[in-house]
């Protein structure tokens, strides 16, 4: 409970002042008003891309004024201004701030471009198939925040490009073409930056594949821009009976504008799982990911993966041991509902695939049987069982 208070959810007090603050700032600078704020158009039109923008609203110091500069002309950044909203810039370990602004730290280049391998596991248009049943469409390379921890950073380039109708007919046909393919997971980039006819467009195709039974959408405008979740985007997605995947990574984006976003989504019947980064100074402490998965639980989002972060070239900052990640999951067993358990993965270099991990120390065995560790430390014995005897 005393660790509970401790960390900061979209919904304290302090969240909602901060965010009131900033966004009386932006409205006022911008001359707009609460129905641009609540456009998603207005939102990504007015991001936040250039440090003079930044120190409109904060004071920056001159080293982390020309600290941004010289990392966003080699990277660059885009942030909504609601997302920006959510920045305590009186914390330098604010998660907001960490996920979203430049930081001198990505000079260091250690890691890959591509550690997953994507460009060579691209058979046709713009797919990416690592595994024989499923494969992903990128739709598009743009996002409405560029999470400076972003495993595609290497697509981010210097301009928002769609996929061409021409890359998305060929993916299309490669998966009319190949039977196995049962699941789909359109992404990006952030696959919701498409326009409602162009996502109806790749889904009614998909849907007129017999063997595709499955469509996914990738997408973080929950978090960073949720805005873009209306009615009618659900009444499509449930037309479709696309399943979500989102990328909540602390409680603090979890928010009333957030929430609202999740109950239009859900009570479309849409269903909605997330998939968290383990973050160095950002989540990787067990009690903040704890709360952040009993959140999205309460709101009826389904904690479904924890990643352990891979080496992507110019984020080694964000990088953490794998006994930091099993120290968590060994925590969350009995102090949290199995709901709110991720599965914890790291996933292989060269796009071997998902590897779960696990703590290993809940389970011995000898010549009589298994002995099971619980929660509380207490030792249960459990006998082998030969289904022949
Ligand atoms: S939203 Fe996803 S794809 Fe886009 S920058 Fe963030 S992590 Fe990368």
């Amino acid at each position: 409970m005393k660790h509970k208070s401790r960390i900061r959810t979209g919904f304290s007090e302090f969240s909602k002042k901060l965010y009131i603050n900033t966004k009386n700032k932006i409205l006022n600078e911008l001359n707009a008003n609460e129905k641009d704020w609540n456009n998603p158009k207005w939102q990504l039109k007015n991001r936040i891309s250039d440090v003079d923008e930044i120190a409109k609203y904060t004071h920056l110091t001159d080293e982390e004024y020309e600290n941004i500069k010289n990392v966003s002309e080699k990277y660059r950044f885009a942030i909504t201004p609601y997302y920006f909203s959510l920045i305590d810039f009186d914390n330098p370990n604010c998660p907001i701030r960490l996920q979203s602004i430049p930081s001198i730290k990505e000079m260091n280049e250690n890691g890959e471009l591509d550690p997953m391998n994507e460009e060579q596991s691209n058979p046709s248009g713009k797919i990416t198939r690592r595994y024989p049943n499923k494969l992903i469409i990128n739709v598009t390379n743009a996002c409405p925040v560029y999470c400076r921890h972003c495993q595609r950073r290497r697509l981010i380039g210097n301009a928002d490009k769609n996929t061409s109708k021409n890359d998305i007919d060929e993916s299309i046909d490669f998966i009319k073409n190949h039977q196995a393919i049962r699941e789909v997971l359109v992404t990006g980039g952030d696959a919701l930056l498409l326009s409602n006819s162009r996502l109806e467009y790749i889904f009614n195709e998909l849907s007129e594949i017999d063997h595709v039974e499955v469509i996914r959408v990738g997408t973080r405008t929950l978090v960073t821009l949720p805005f873009r979740i209306d009615d009618e985007l659900a009444s499509l997605l449930r037309r479709y009976k696309v399943q979500l995947s989102t990328h909540f990574n602390h409680a603090c984006e979890i928010t009333p504008e957030a929430v609202r976003a999740i109950d239009t989504l859900v009570d479309h019947g849409i269903l909605v799982r997330n998939q968290m980064v383990l973050l160095h100074n950002i989540n990787d402490d067990k009690y903040c990911i704890q709360k952040t998965n009993e959140e999205l639980h309460r709101h009826r989002v389904i904690p479904y993966y924890l990643f352990h972060p891979k080496d992507v070239k110019s984020t080694e900052h964000f990088q953490v041991d794998i006994s930091k990640g099993l120290e968590i999951m060994k925590h969350l067993e009995g102090r949290t509902s199995g709901m709110c358990k991720p599965t914890y993965v790291y996933n292989s270099p060269g796009g071997l695939g998902k590897v779960p991990l696990v703590p290993m120390e809940n389970i011995e065995y000898d010549e009589n049987g298994y002995k099971l560790t619980t929660w509380e430390n207490k030792t249960v014995k459990k006998s082998y069982h030969n289904p022949n005897d």
